[in-house]
């Protein structure tokens, strides 16, 4: 686009940063600098304890990746919450280009990428599900298709911030189911949620990918909460 086209648009339609609400440069990404610098990076060996720790003994999920430490009060809590609910999608593909370079370096073959489905009650009272935008910029980063309609969140479960582990993992046991077996037979997926907490989320929709005949399921996050 040319440039007086540029800072016409920025002019009319201004873009703040979504961690700090400062203007935007034309140029700057829709989460400025200072505010990425914030944000906690897991450790490799943050990742490994939480793999063991959440998935290695079911032998559903083959590889675990989350770049960024989710805590409460600070810029990635603001960030994923002006894309859940304020209708900042900009954001989700952000946020999937920005952990691309991570899945990447994991060498991993992925064949299809798939978000962590909401409810359709939710999602229609929402209208959207932010983990799809997270999906579609790590699918541009990646070369790698995506699909939002083959998993379907068959059971409406309730919130799962007052629920303990055990809880959470009954809320939502066999709350998923695929809906289009071709698709995914002899696959290998990519889970993509915004913030794995006990990960019993990313378990069941894994268990149903392959029940239904993925060939193996990763999953990755953008964050991962205590
Ligand atoms: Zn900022």
């Amino acid at each position: 686009m040319h440039s007086s086209l540029i800072s016409i648009f920025d002019f009319f339609l201004p873009r703040f940063c979504a961690g700090c609400e400062k203007k935007l440069n034309v140029n700057e990404k829709p989460v400025c600098e200072e505010c990425l610098k914030t944000i906690l990076t897991v450790s490799e060996e943050r990742i490994q304890n939480e793999y063991d720790r959440k998935f290695r003994s079911e032998g559903i999920i083959s590889g675990f990746y989350s770049k960024y430490v989710f805590e409460t009060d600070k810029k990635l809590q603001d960030i994923i919450h002006a894309l859940k609910y304020n209708r900042k999608f900009a954001l989700g593909n952000f946020l999937g280009e920005n952990i691309s370079e991570g899945i990447k370096s994991l060498n991993w073959n992925i064949d299809l990428i798939l978000p962590i489905p909401i409810h359709h009650l939710k999602k229609a009272e929402r209208g959207y599900n932010q983990s799809d935008f997270i999906a579609n910029g790590l699918s541009k980063s990646l070369n790698i298709p995506y699909s939002k309609n083959i998993i379907k969140r068959s059971r409406y479960t309730e919130s799962q911030t007052k629920l303990d582990i055990k809880e959470r993992a009954n809320n939502v046991a066999n709350a998923f189911r695929i809906k289009n077996l071709k698709t995914i037979k002899g696959k290998n997926i990519l889970l993509v949620d915004d913030v794995i907490t006990t990960g019993a989320t990313i378990l069941e929709c894994g268990k149903a990918l392959i029940t239904s005949g993925a060939k193996t399921v990763y999953a990755c996050s953008v964050g991962i909460a205590e």
